[in-house]
């Protein structure tokens, strides 16, 4: 079966009818065969490079979650979740989800191909960016260096490590340390 077959000249996100709809390869595959495409329509094409600043678009990928093409999932997935930050909506299409092993599988996969997509929150879900300043709610002991770091010490200039969503780095007592980021809120 090739895409136009599948998709039956309907965009496989927005449900437009399109003649000849794009093939779109979903990261993080590499081979272009059918089953690692999805077939979608102009603007959806266009919307794919800035989906933060095309939200409105994206609201089709309630329904295009829920098809039986696994790739067609894992493609609204990774728009949905780009949202999920900014639009509440997002979040809960996202949350109403049920992937089978397959979705889930390759949506890891992309998850540590694009680290950045990786989002940072602090202990009352607010969203943490390189740079920000936090202040520490609770006495942290410092493995390897001999302090605590005390409630309430602000703590400057964070950075973000990449691959982990649940730590930062920042200074304390001049030295640098890996913080939890269940453990600070954003200043
Ligand atoms: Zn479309």
């Amino acid at each position: 079966m090739n895409l136009n077959e599948r998709a039956n000249e309907i965009c496989e996100l927005c449900s437009q009818t399109m003649p000849k709809l794009k093939a779109h390869l979903v990261s993080p595959k590499t081979v272009e065969i059918v089953d690692n495409q999805v077939g979608i329509c102009e603007l959806c094409a266009t919307n794919l490079d800035q989906p933060v600043d095309t939200a409105h678009h994206w609201r089709c990928l309630g329904d295009s979650i829920w098809s039986p093409t696994t790739a067609v999932q894992v493609q609204s997935y990774q728009v949905l979740d780009q949202l999920a930050p900014t639009q509440q909506w997002a979040q809960d299409i996202i949350d109403g989800i049920y992937l089978d092993e397959d979705a889930s599988a390759w949506i890891e996969s992309w998850r540590v191909a694009n680290p950045a997509h990786i989002i940072h929150k602090d202990s009352n879900g607010n969203i943490l960016h390189a740079g920000d300043t936090v202040t520490l709610i609770k006495d942290l002991d410092v493995k390897g260096a001999n302090f605590t770091a005390k409630r309430g010490q602000a703590v400057r200039n964070i950075r973000l490590v990449l691959d982990n969503a649940e730590q930062i780095e920042g200074k304390v007592n001049d030295q640098h340390i890996v913080i939890l980021t269940q453990y600070v809120k954003k200043s």
